[in-house]
C-alpha cells in the first residue's frame, strides 16, 4: 500500500483532522528524552472511541502496519518510540472519566486521563477519595502508569500502581475486544480476585499485547489530617536503615529519599557537585495522615521518637521539618508540596536529556546497590543522583539512579548508555529488576530469562497479537520478537 492509500483509509476511519503527518508532529512523536534512538513514524492518528481503535487495529493488522500507542511519552525507556514505518496512536483525546464509584472506591477511566485531571475531578467534586501520584509530570496518563507497574506516593501502603487496577477493557491485535476483572461477569469494576487474573496480560507488556481503552483504578480514602516532612540525613547507611525500619512500623503513607544532587538540581544546578561540607547526604521525606488531629500527632510523635532513638545510637540525622517551613525558606520547595508536580529541573534541563536506571529490588541490598551504583555514576562523570523508596510495607523497594545529559550529542549518549549498562549488570547481581525496561536492556540480559518464561511469554503474545503489529519491537523476548 502506498502512503497516500494508507492516509486515505485512515481518513475514512477517523477524519482528516485526526490523521497527522506534518513534519513537526512526526518529529515530536518519534522521540523521548532518553538516549534511545528516535524513529520518525509514518503518521500519527488520534482516535476518540474504542470502536475507532478497533477499526485502526483491524486495518493495521490487515496491512501489517506497526502501531504504537502513546499518551504523554514520559516513560523514560524509549517505550513509546514507534517502530519504523509505523503509526502512533495518540490516545490523549480518549480522556473521559467514565465513572467514580465512591462507595466501592474506584474510577473507570480512559487512557488519556491524566494525573492532573483526576486530581482536579476528585477535588472539585468534593470526593473523599484520592489517587496515588508519581513524580511524573501532571500530564502523564494514570492508566498507563498502572499498566507500567509504576510507583506513586501511596506505594508504600498499596504497592505498584498495577496492583490498583481492578480490570481493563482492551483491543487485541486482531481488533477484538476483551474485558478483565469483576466486570467480566458483573456490572461492577471493583476488583480482580477471584477470577483468573487476565489483567496481568496487559501489565508491563509495554503495549505489545493489546491497546487498553478503559481501566478501573482503585482510589484510596482521603484522610483529613496530613503533613509532609523532610528529615536530613548525613549518610546512606542511616537513610536506608531508617527507611527499612520505618516501613515496618507502618506510621507513614509514604517514605522516600532524595540524595543531595537532587536538592541542588531543584535549585537549578544541572551538573551538581562536589557535595558541600556539612550538606546532608539525603532528604528523607515522610507523608503522614490521620483521621483525627490526635491520630496525626501520635504518628508524628512516633516518628520523632524513632529519630531520637537512632540519633542516640550515633546515627547522624536531623528532626523532621514541615514542607511549609521549607517553602517559606525557599519557594522552589513548593515542587514537593503538592502532587502531581512538574519537576522542571529534570524535564527542562539545559541539555534536554533525561534517563535513569529505575529498579525494584530487595531492601536488604539497598546499601550495597547504592554504594556500587554511585561509584558507577562517578566513573562515568555523573553526580550520585539517587531516589529510593520502600514499597508495599517494605517487602521491596525502589532504587533509581538519574542521569541528565545532552540529548542528541552522540558522545554524551554513549557515556549515558555505558553507565546504564554497568548499572544494569550490577543491579541484577544484587536481585534488582529494571522497571519500564527499554529494548537495549532486554537485549543485554535476554540470556538470563528463564527459558520456560520466555516460551510462555512468546506464546501469549502470539495469541494476543497474531500479526505482531502492536508496539512490535518492544520487549524483544522470544521467537516472535
Ligand atoms: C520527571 C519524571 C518523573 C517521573 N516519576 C515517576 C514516578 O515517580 N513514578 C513512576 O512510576 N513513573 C515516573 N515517571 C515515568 C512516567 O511518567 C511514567 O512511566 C508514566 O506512567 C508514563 O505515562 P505516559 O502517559 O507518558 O505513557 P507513554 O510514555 O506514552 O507510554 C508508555 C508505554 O505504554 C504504552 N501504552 C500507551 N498507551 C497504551 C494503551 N492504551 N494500552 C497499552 N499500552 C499503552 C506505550 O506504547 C509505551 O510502551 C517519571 C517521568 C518523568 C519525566
Amino acid at each position: 500500500m502506498t502512503e497516500t492509500e494508507i492516509k486515505d483509509r485512515l481518513v475514512q476511519i477517523l477524519d482528516a483532522q485526526r490523521v497527522l503527518d506534518d513534519e513537526a508532529t512526526l518529529a515530536r512523536f518519534g522521540v523521548d528524552q532518553t538516549e534511545c534512538d528516535p524513529v520518525t513514524p509514518l503518521m500519527v492518528v488520534q482516535p476518540l472511541t474504542t470502536e475507532e481503535v478497533q477499526s485502526l487495529v483491524r486495518f493495521a493488522a490487515e496491512h501489517a502496519i506497526p502501531l504504537t500507542p502513546r499518551v504523554a511519552g514520559t516513560n523514560l525507556g524509549g517505550l513509546a518510540i514507534p517502530a519504523p514505518g509505523g503509526l502512533v496512536l495518540d490516545l490523549t483525546r480518549m480522556n473521559r472519566i467514565l465513572e467514580v464509584n465512591q462507595q466501592d472506591m474506584y474510577a473507570v477511566i480512559e487512557p488519556g486521563v491524566t494525573f492532573a485531571q483526576i486530581k482536579e475531578h476528585l477535588d472539585s467534586q468534593g470526593i473523599d477519595l484520592v489517587m496515588g501520584y508519581p513524580l511524573s509530570p501532571p500530564w502523564t496518563s494514570v492508566l498507563i502508569n498502572c499498566l507500567l507497574d509504576g510507583l506513586s506516593n501511596l506505594s508504600l501502603r498499596h504497592g505498584s500502581m498495577a496492583e490498583w487496577l481492578s480490570g481493563v477493557e482492551a483491543v487485541l491485535g486482531d481488533g477484538s475486544l476483551v474485558v478483565t476483572g469483576s466486570r467480566v461477569v458483573t456490572h461492577s469494576w471493583h476488583g480482580r480476585p477471584p477470577l483468573p487474573d487476565l489483567t496481568g496480560l496487559f501489565v508491563s507488556f509495554q503495549g505489545t499485547t493489546g491497546i487498553v481503552t478503559k481501566g478501573a483504578v482503585q482510589l484510596q480514602p482521603r484522610r483529613p489530617f496530613r503533613c509532609r516532612e523532610f528529615v536530613m540525613t548525613y549518610d546512606r547507611k542511616t537513610t536506608y536503615r531508617a527507611m527499612r525500619e520505618l516501613a515496618r512500623l507502618g506510621i507513614h503513607d509514604d517514605i522516600g529519599g532524595l540524595s543531595w544532587p537532587t536538592g541542588k538540581m531543584l535549585f537549578g544546578i544541572s551538573e551538581p557537585g562536589p557535595k558541600d561540607p556539612g550538606e546532608p547526604e539525603f532528604f528523607l521525606y515522610l507523608d503522614t495522615t490521620g483521621n483525627t488531629a490526635q491520630e496525626l500527632e501520635l504518628r508524628r510523635a512516633m516518628t520523632v521518637d524513632y529519630i531520637e532513638d537512632l540519633r542516640r545510637q550515633g546515627h547522624p540525622l536531623e528532626d523532621p521539618v514541615a514542607i511549609e517551613t521549607l517553602c517559606r525558606l525557599n519557594s522552589r520547595f513548593e515542587k514537593f508540596a503538592d502532587f502531581p508536580t512538574h519537576l522542571d529541573f529534570l524535564t527542562e534541563n539545559p541539555g534536554g536529556g533525561l534517563t535513569w536506571m529505575g529498579t525494584y529490588g530487595p531492601m536488604s541490598h539497598f546499601d550495597e546497590a547504592a554504594d556500587r551504583g554511585v561509584a558507577i555514576q562517578a566513573k562515568h562523570g555523573f553526580a550520585p543522583t539517587l531516589v529510593s523508596r520502600p514499597m508495599k510495607g517494605g517487602h521491596y523497594g525502589v532504587l533509581r539512579w538519574i542521569m541528565l545529559f545532552n540529548h542528541g550529542d552522540p558522545l554524551d549518549t554513549s557515556r549515558v548508555r555505558a553507565c546504564q549498562e554497568e548499572l544494569l549488570d550490577m543491579i541484577l547481581e544484587l536481585g534488582f529488576v529494571m522497571y519500564k525496561t527499554p529494548v537495549w536492556a532486554i537485549n543485554r540480559i535476554r540470556d538470563r530469562y528463564d527459558p520456560g518464561f520466555v516460551r510462555l511469554f512468546d506464546a501469549v503474545r502470539k495469541i494476543m497479537d497474531p500479526q505482531g503489529i502492536l508496539n512490535p519491537d518492544k520487549y524483544p523476548l522470544g521467537k516472535s520478537s
